[in-house]
């Protein structure tokens, strides 16, 4: 069996064509034109191409971006007060803090600063404490998260009473992917470094969300005939036939899991644009919250 290939770059370039639609009809409607600024401390360069990507997919989508650097050395105070800064200024309705911050700065103190309304990363405490919680709703869904969870929805209507495993329980991925599919009543069961028999519990899955950062690690003996594979992984394996030297690959074998799986995401080309998509549409929300 060949799976079928979710393919995540022109879910992505669709959505983004309808937040740029949308932005031209609020400008045109006198509203403000949404801003989202950028805030990135030192100079890891995976960061700055990440950066850079996301100003470049603000730019085509009509929203303002604003880029804000600051070096390595800067204090804890000087991310703070630039936070304060940007939690004032009119023309941000987004504010997005670059992680990881570099090691001495207190990341869940910057996280807890930016304003809620503003949190279109979705990574505030408040945010986040609303997504877990039963009758809660947060202002904004962690980016990868929600671009994970649109491509399950878009393969598998019916998500409710199906077997999901989230192999990963970071804050930025797999804890809010988790709670997103507990959202939409599957039973959910996280996989991390400790768990044992590992390709066993994956077995189980109806769905397969792999976010753990180790390249083809999940094999196609892991995975049950037919189900869906979310592959969040993005690693530089080395390769000396490319140019560059590497090649990205995933989380999953995706040679061996595309002949057992029914619907699989490539890497790159999956998860990847679903992310920036979903950056522009909270960016897009924040203004519309600021209207009101
Ligand atoms: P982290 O390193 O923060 O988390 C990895 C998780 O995997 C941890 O929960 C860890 O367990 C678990 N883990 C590590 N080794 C094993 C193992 N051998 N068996 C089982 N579980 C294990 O990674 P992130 O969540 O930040 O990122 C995961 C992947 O997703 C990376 O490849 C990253 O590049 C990619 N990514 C992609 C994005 C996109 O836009 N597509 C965005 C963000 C990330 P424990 O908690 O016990 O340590």
């Amino acid at each position: 069996m060949t799976a079928e290939l979710l393919d995540g770059k022109s879910i992505a370039e669709d959505i983004r064509s309808k937040v740029k639609i949308e932005v031209e009809n609020r400008v045109k409607k006198g509203k403000s034109v949404p801003g989202l600024a950028t805030l990135l401390v030192g100079e890891n360069p995976a960061s700055q191409v990440y950066v850079r990507s996301k100003h470049k997919a603000c730019q085509e989508a009509g929203i303002l971006s604003f880029g804000y650097d600051l070096p390595a050395t800067a204090s804890q105070e000087d991310v703070e007060n630039l936070v304060k800064q940007l939690n004032q200024d009119p023309k941000i309705h987004g504010i997005l803090v670059q992680l990881p911050l570099p090691s001495g700065l207190d990341e869940e103190r910057v996280l807890n600063m930016i304003s809620i309304e503003k949190d279109v990363d979705g990574f505030h405490p408040l945010n986040i404490g609303r997504l877990a919680q039963k009758g809660r709703d947060p202002l904004f869904i962690p980016c990868t998260p929600a671009g994970t969870m649109y491509l399950i929805e878009k393969v598998m209507p019916k998500i409710e009473g199906k077997n999901a495993v989230v192999l990963g329980r970071s804050n930025i991925v797999g804890m809010p992917v988790a709670l997103l599919l507990v959202r939409a009543n599957a039973t959910v069961t996280i996989c991390h470094s400790r768990t044992k028999n590992l390709p066993e519990v994956i077995r189980q899955a109806d769905i397969l969300v792999a976010a753990v950062g180790k390249p083809e690690m999940v094999k196609g003996d892991w995975v049950k005939p037919g189900a869906v594979v979310i592959d969040v992984g993005i690693n530089r394996v080395d390769d000396p036939t490319q140019k560059r030297g590497y090649r990205l690959v995933g989380d999953v074998d995706f040679d061996e899991v595309k002949e057992v799986a029914g619907v699989i995401t490539p890497v790159p080309g999956g998860v990847g644009p679903m992310t920036i998509a979903m950056l522009l549409t909270n960016t897009l929300r924040a203004a519309e919250l600021a209207d009101k």
